[in-house]
């Protein structure tokens, strides 16, 4: 690690927990526990340690009729991980709003029972710290911790509010700030990398995610981990079963690459997990993570550092995308969207390409090969047939532009029907409105590829296209894969098209991601096995 003051820390607690040499990484997985009574949170240790968490923090502030001598003995003495008490005060985020003199009385009873670790708040923490001076048992250790519930300041005031934590004499430095954009991640990340004493820094709130996920590659002394989704203390926690077990939290370092599915939404997507499960079964040291942004541009002017190395890109970033990378191959200029980004080794340019439409057009070429609907059996059995897109954005412009490139005739609906004719125009094809889609059956034997997220979870009950408008199609896709069975596909079916689902494509644009990635061969059987799966 890069700082010698947390590997040193760090190292201590490791050989406390009996977790030595198992990872790649000193930072330590922590389990906040809420229960209401004792009873309950030894309950919750218990899950916490099955779910692999090192230590627990125990937020006394959540307990019903707290009975300090008596409650913490019980909990510091029966838990089976090591301890991290925190009393919470209201003024800190916490549930607590009792006398200060009873809260910092319990946790000076906690260190005394027996505690590892006590968390106390910078605005008390000088006069707490000098109340135990000369007390402090050998393997005890106070966080001084410093919450921003309202954003994430410059790295200026950020580092003099490190340096005003370790004024107080803290063994370990706590700072939990929260997003308002990925970007103020970095800065956090700026923090911890440096750090000369044992640092803990989380950006709280969904886009602060990276903060937790990323935090052993960037130093940070420990993360939290939820035994379940739904009992979190801050805003983004992830679960322990995510943190070990998709994102391989234990074998991430500081030379691991990290590569993730830019989106806004982000949280449906299935790549984090076919991603990581893959290269872990390579052994591959990179981390795939979820990046949810709002302005690519600015994400990309902050996280430029080759330790970012790779991106997928879904909604609504795919055109942006394009004109944000400093190459772009040729056929994803042609289509006028990108969905992976590789950050050169040599140079750190941004080049972008764009493997969505291969990974369709042979899903959908291999479901009319299945079918009976094609007489065309040397070239592809797209050449010749009409094929209507639904959407205008990344992914249409990739199915109608594949398609074209097949020989197929190109009808383009959508809502905005100024999109779909600037795709037209290029493509020499036609548009239609959504509207005019639903009387459009100039024949029979059509192919229907819907390319908007309409059908996608959680609004599953959707659907693009009216079933009565079905009846003229022999083939429809839908690119929407959350849930594989869309509305849109099961009245396909009822209909009596043959439906090719959009985790074909899913699996077809991720090989050629993988290896654009890695640099290595793309493990197709696994990837079917892992989306088998989910
Ligand atoms: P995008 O660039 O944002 O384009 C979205 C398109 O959908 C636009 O044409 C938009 O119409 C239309 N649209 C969105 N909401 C609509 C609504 N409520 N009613 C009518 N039209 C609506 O997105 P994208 O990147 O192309 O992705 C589109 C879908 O494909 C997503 O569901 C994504 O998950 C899926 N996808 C799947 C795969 C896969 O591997 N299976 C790969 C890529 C994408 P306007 O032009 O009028 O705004």
């Amino acid at each position: 690690m890069k700082s010698n003051g947390l590997s040193l820390a760090a190292t201590d607690h490791l050989q406390m927990s009996g977790r030595e040499g198992l990872g790649r990484n000193p930072t330590l997985l922590c389990a906040p526990i809420m229960g209401q009574s004792v009873d309950q949170m030894l309950s919750e240790i218990s899950k916490a340690k099955a779910g692999g968490a090192d230590l627990v923090e125990v937020r006394l502030d959540y307990l019903n009729n707290f009975n300090p001598r008596q409650d913490l003995e019980i909990l510091i003495k029966q838990s089976p991980l090591t301890t991290l008490i925190t009393y919470r005060p209201k003024w800190e985020g916490g549930q607590y709003e009792g006398d200060e003199t009873r809260r910092l009385d319990a946790l000076r009873l906690a260190m005394e029972l027996g505690a590892n670790y006590i968390d106390v708040e910078l605005q008390v923490a000088r006069e707490f710290l000098s109340s135990i001076s000369g007390r402090k048992p050998g393997n005890f250790k106070v966080i001084v911790s410093s919450h921003n519930y309202q954003n994430t300041p410059s790295i200026e005031d950020i580092a003099n509010l490190v340096a005003r934590i370790q004024a107080t004499g803290a063994d370990i430095v706590k700072i939990a700030t929260t997003t308002l954009d990925i970007t103020d991640v970095a800065r956090i990340f700026e923090i911890t990398v440096h750090s000369q004493v044992p640092i803990i820094g989380l950006v709280m709130g969904e886009r602060g995610l990276i903060s937790r996920l990323l935090c052993p590659k960037f130093g940070g002394y420990l993360t939290f981990g939820t035994i379940e989704a739904a009992i979190v203390s801050a805003p983004g926690q992830p679960t322990l079963k995510d943190l070990l077990g998709i994102y391989n939290f234990r074998q991430l370092g500081p030379d691991t690459k990290v590569f993730g599915i830019i989106g806004n939404p982000v949280g449906h997507s299935k790549s984090p997990i076919l991603y990581n499960e893959a290269f872990k079964a390579v052994g591959f040291n990179g981390i795939y993570v979820p990046l949810l942004i709002d302005d690519i541009g600015k994400f990309f002017d902050v996280y430029s550092s080759s330790d970012f190395a790779g991106f997928s890109c879904t909604i609504p970033h795919k055109e942006a995308a394009l004109k944000r990378c400093d190459e772009v191959d040729p056929v994803a200029k042609d289509i006028g969207a990108v969905n992976c980004i590789i950050r050169r080794p040599s140079d750190g340019k941004l080049i972008g390409y764009n493997t969505d439409y291969i990974g369709a057009i042979t899903a959908i070429e291999d479901g009319l090969r299945g079918s009976h609907t094609t007489n065309n059996s040397s070239g592809s059995p797209l050449a010749g047939k009409l094929f209507v897109v639904i959407g205008a954005g990344g992914a249409g412009k990739a199915l109608a532009y594949g398609a074209t490139e097949k020989e197929a005739r190109v009808v383009i609906a959508n809502r905005t029907l100024d999109r779909a004719k600037e795709i037209a125009e290029l493509i020499g094809g036609q548009a239609i409105s959504l509207v005019e889609l639903e009387d459009f059956h100039p024949e029979n034997g059509m192919i229907l590829a819907n390319t908007t997220s309409i059908g996608m979870q959680p609004k599953v009950d959707l659907t693009p296209i009216p079933k009565r408008a079905l009846s003229s199609y022999s083939l429809v896709f839908d690119a929407v894969y959350t849930p594989k069975m869309t509305r849109l596909l099961r009245e396909a079916k009822e209909s009596g098209a043959t439906i090719v689902s959009g985790l074909e494509m899913f699996i077809g644009q991720a090989y050629e991601q993988y290896e654009r990635f890695t640099h290595l061969p793309a493990p197709k059987e696994l990837f079917r096995e892992i989306m088998a799966k989910y």
